[in-house]
């Protein structure tokens, strides 16, 4: 693996952490180059909290991104919402797939904690072991294949242009998550990001908002319904923006193909998880439709790695878990540090099964 670190000057207190890293990440043989290049698979940055800088323009999603920030406070992740929010600032402001915010001192004691963009965090030691921490975090996970291009085909049926049964009931039960409260309030990446960086975030992850969760539903035994990249899941209207027919996945450029009405506006995506889903439809003709929450479930099987979303890996991961569940087409899944997958033969049939079984916090695992 190639990597590079990236630093500012409110990152001053990170430089003995930054050595420690160099030494583990030598040790482990990987290369470490003076600055980023068109090859470098994972870049740690290094800055200040309370004016984070990305210190690298990433040129599209694949390389891997950990910004590293500490605190004097003794305040932690899960203690305050204020906090929450700060954190997400730096989580996006750096474009980052992962935040490592080092808590100096406080009732938890010296203290990292682990946040994702899906906002699942897990909380380390920051002894001694941190570097080597961090170190096993990062390494799998900078691996890992983004499956977020989107080829937009204008060749739905005419008469899919309004959808159809299955993509009415999609909505109607995007309301209901709606209403179980199992969309949770997401920050408005409006509200921190200017313009340019909003342009940015488009051009590298096809982003204008963030909504967790998504929905799918078959339409036939080749394409599936699915929800929107960033859409408001209590409302979805329009096919081709909210809710967009999956046709096929193309392997060789990672590209997941839409079917789309005529003159429907360029920038729609469907849902990064759409590879996971494609792989589930495929090997289970028997699934009618997947649910993702970000919740969680007494007594379930877990991934192992918390993958990124959009990853050909977690996906891979999930599919497999699915496949080994005692009845693959009506299973539920974890996803470590983050949510559900939940397949069922459709939509009503899932809920059924889910209803006043789903907790709202998911559980920080190691
Ligand atoms: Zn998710």
């Amino acid at each position: 693996m190639k990597l590079a670190f990236v630093t500012d000057r409110g990152a001053v207190a990170l430089e003995s952490l930054r050595s420690e890293l160099t030494a583990i990440f030598a040790r482990d043989q990987h290369e470490i180059l003076d600055q980023p290049d068109e090859q470098v698979d994972l870049v740690l940055n290094l800055t200040g909290f309370d004016e984070p800088r990305a210190n690298y323009m990433r040129p599209h999603a694949s390389v891997f991104v950990a910004t590293i920030v500490r605190t004097e406070t003794g305040d932690a992740w899960s203690d305050s919402s204020e906090l929450q929010k700060a954190i997400y600032r730096v989580l996006v402001k750096t474009m980052s797939n992962v935040v490592v915010h080092l808590v100096h001192g406080g009732r938890h004691g010296q203290r990292a904690y682990f946040v994702t963009p899906e906002l699942g965090f897990r909380a380390v030691p920051a002894d001694e072991t941190l570097s080597r921490a961090i170190a096993d975090y990062v390494t799998p996970l900078a691996g890992a294949h983004m499956v977020i291009n989107n080829r937009l085909d204008e060749d739905l049926p005419r008469a899919l242009w309004d959808g159809d049964e299955r993509s009415r009931e999609l909505a109607a039960f995007g309301r209901k998550l709606a209403e179980m409260k199992l969309l949770p309030n997401v920050f408005d990446i409006t509200e921190i990001l200017d313009q340019r960086d909003l342009r940015m975030m488009m051009k590298v992850f096809g982003i204008k908002q963030l909504s967790y969760g998504n929905l799918s539903a078959r339409c036939d035994a080749h394409s599936f319904w699915m929800t929107g990249r960033g859409v408001q899941k209590a409302d979805l209207r329009v096919i081709g923006r909210d809710i967009l027919l999956v046709k096929g996945y193309d392997a060789a450029t990672h590209t997941i193909l839409l079917s789309v009405p005529e003159g429907v506006d360029a920038t729609s995506r469907v849902s990064v998880d759409a590879i996971e889903h494609f792989k589930i439809y495929g090997a289970l003709p028997e699934v009618g439709a997947i649910v993702h929450v970000h919740a969680w479930m007494d007594g379930i099987e877990a991934t192992q790695q918390s993958w990124p979303c959009g990853t050909e890996q977690l996906a891979d991961e999930v599919l497999e878990l699915v496949l080994r569940a005692p009845d693959p087409a009506r299973a539920v899944v974890g996803l470590k540090n983050h949510g559900l997958t939940i397949t069922g033969h459709s939509l009503g049939e899932i809920f059924e099964r889910i209803e006043g079984k789903l907790v709202q916090a998911v559980p920080a695992l190691d």
